[in-house]
């Protein structure tokens, strides 16, 4: 329990104190004053016993000449107490010979405003205000120290402040892997650590640096090493915090997180989950949120108003660049894209060296083996695999984390409640061969892009991927060109079924691919001899919806029948391609599949390696 509700407890308890105390007091006045009836003041005074009086509206108070005897029941007994003043209330019908009487008995009479003085008039207004506020202010603290986000400073951005020197303490070397994502970043670091001759050589740095990756991969890792390196002032803050409460704090607080981060300047700010405040402004149907467009657009307008000399790198994360909002992605705003993917089993292997630095590892494990038997899994699910192991390992009383340890922890992982992306030997196979196929399609067409990248690490929906890459920005594409890349991504499906003699789901995507490509070929390039030279509207995808919104039809179905026809027509003549040109080579097949098994990821020159380059 934190200790304010303390505070606030021993605030209340003080008022209460403080109310009984005067309360008392008044009380203990009220007991040496009797209260008598307005008769029996009458008779007083006829008896020219009333000394003094004191008039205020209609209540008076007053003291007896001598002490008088009265009557009293306290707490349910008779009592007669000797009181030496009064008080007493006039009747609401005027009095009209009291004044009279008063001046021929000679009594002291003074008469007193009922209004009250300007200054208890004051405090009796502000009184119930000044509480609240007192109240409020507690609130506020409370909030503040239970971190940010509160109530409390929500003007404030949540970010954190690590000054170098004490929290910052990891770098690039706490970062296991991902050379290249580190190679790209070190000129940012270079920057940092030295801004001004940096800019006197010329160097032009980017404002802002996306990281995009799937979660757990180690993108806030990398951010906070890149301030460790640099010896820079790091600020983070996840997106989701800038929207919280109240529309238009979100906006407030991207400005402060701006300025905090200009004053301490060399400095990054992080914002992680990017998307969820960068998401494209106007896709929300059913009404926009417009706290998210006025943090967004506050985000956009801070990062121009950076000018040349400002030494603050921006650098965020997401999973989901694809719905980031493109005004984000502009220039001098997050035109570097760095991008993460899940480690092969190299890298694996170098970030459990990294987690098992904290334990007292047994002699002799091999790592490289654990590493091989986790396709999929992230470094944050390598960090939980060796705390798993750990907490079996002492409860089991031993010494040492073991091999077994591990791997019953990473059953413990894989089988636990959430489904993670593992991929079981089978499904390595299959997914093994698939791309195979793809790759050996892709090699042996001539006139095909050279082969990047293969790998069965999966990557999204994807279980594999195969990435080609142009030599040189293309315009045109000729209608070979094109036939060759349906033929590639039918290469997967059918190595699935030469090997298998049936196909499984993974092929989904290529064959929307496919036919997406195919339908353009037909009704908007024109390449089809049946149908012609015409354009065809069969309805845009709309981007949002992901959907094809209904258009109106403007051609005959007779020419509807055809174009399907010809559509299927170049799928099936891609397919035979593909299957001729695996089935002739069905060893090289087997060969890069047994590859990709061994090694996840092949690049370009493997590939050629491994299938030997004969063309
Ligand atoms: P993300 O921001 O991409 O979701 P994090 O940076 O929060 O992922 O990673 C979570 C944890 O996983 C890190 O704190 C770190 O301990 C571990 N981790 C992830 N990637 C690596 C890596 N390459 N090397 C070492 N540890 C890693
Ligand atoms: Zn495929």
């Amino acid at each position: 329990m934190s200790q304010v509700p303390w505070r606030l407890l021993a605030i209340i308890m003080l008022f209460a104190l403080l109310f009984k105390a005067s309360y008392s007091y008044l009380l203990t006045q009220e007991e040496n004053r009797g209260m008598i009836s307005y008769s029996r003041f009458r008779s007083e005074l006829a008896a020219d016993n009333i000394k003094k009086i004191r008039i205020k509206g209609a209540s008076i108070t007053g003291e007896f000449r001598t002490k008088v005897k009265l009557a009293e029941t306290i707490q349910g007994k008779a009592v007669v107490r000797e009181v030496a003043s009064f008080s007493t209330v006039m009747p609401a019908f005027a009095d009209q010979t009291l004044m009279t009487d008063l001046t021929a008995k000679k009594v002291d009479v003074t008469a007193v405003s009922t209004e009250l003085s300007p200054l208890a008039n004051a405090l009796i207004f502000t009184a119930p205000w000044l509480l609240l506020l007192g109240i409020w202010l507690i609130g506020m603290r409370s909030m503040r120290s239970q971190g940010p986000g509160g109530l409390g400073g929500f003007a404030r951005s949540g970010a954190r402040k690590y000054t170098a020197e004490e929290k910052i303490t990891v770098n690039f070397d706490d970062v296991a892997g991902m050379e290249s994502s580190k190679q790209e970043l070190r000129e940012i670091v270079d920057y940092l650590r030295n801004p001004k001759q940096f800019e006197q050589i010329g160097g032009k740095v980017p404002k802002g640096v996306l990281l995009v990756g799937p979660p757990g991969t180690g993108k806030t890792l990398l951010a906070r090493a890149v301030a460790g390196e640099a010896g820079v002032t790091f600020f983070s803050i996840s997106a989701s915090q800038f929207i919280e409460m109240f529309v238009g704090v979100g906006a407030s607080r991207v400005r402060d997180l701006f300025a905090n981060a200009k004053k301490a300047a060399p400095s990054i700010i992080f914002i992680d989950e990017l998307d969820a405040v960068g998401r494209s402004r106007g896709a929300g149907f059913g009404g926009g949120h417009d706290e998210r467009e006025q943090t967004l657009n506050q985000l956009l307008s801070e990062m121009d108003g950076f000018d040349q000399h400002e030494e603050v790198i921006v650098l965020a994360a997401t999973n989901r660049p694809d719905v980031l909002d493109p005004a984000l992605l502009r220039p001098g705003r997050f035109d570097r894209h760095v991008v993460i993917e899940r480690p092969d089993w190299r890298d694996r292997e170098k970030i459990l060296r990294v987690h098992v630095r904290k334990i007292a590892l047994a002699e002799g494990v091999d790592l490289a083996v654990i590493a091989r038997g986790t396709p999929g899994m992230t470094g944050a699910d390598l960090e939980n695999l060796v705390n798993e192991g750990a907490i079996l390992a002492s409860r089991e009383g031993a010494a040492t984390v073991t091999k077994e340890h591990l791997e019953k922890a990473k059953d413990k992982i894989l089988m636990g409640g959430e489904r993670k992306m593992f991929i079981s030997s089978e499904e390595k196979r299959i997914t093994a061969y698939h791309e195979a196929g793809h790759t050996l399609v892709a090699k042996l067409l001539p006139g095909t892009d050279p082969i990047h990248k293969v790998t069965i690490i999966p990557r999204g929906m994807a279980l594999g991927i195969t990435q080609q890459l142009p030599e040189d920005d293309r315009y045109h594409y000729p209608q070979s060109y094109l036939e060759n890349r349906l033929a590639v991504a039918m290469g997967g499906r059918i190595a699935e079924r030469l090997v298998y003699g049936e196909v499984s789901t993974g092929a989904q995507s290529d064959l929307k691919m496919v036919t997406d490509l195919a339908e353009k070929m037909v009704c908007q390039w024109g390449m089809s001899e049946k149908v012609g030279p015409m354009t065809f509207s069969r309805g845009e995808e709309h981007p949002f919806l992901g959907r094809k919104l209904a258009e109106e039809k403007t051609f005959s179905e007779a020419m509807a029948w055809r174009i399907d026809q010809e559509i299927a027509m170049f799928i099936r003549r891609a397919e035979q391609q593909a299957e001729d040109i695996l089935t002739a080579n069905r060893p090289k097949l087997d060969l890069l599949a047994e590859a990709l098994q061994e090694e996840e990821t092949l690049d370009g020159g493997r590939v050629d390696d491994i299938i030997g380059n004969n063309q």
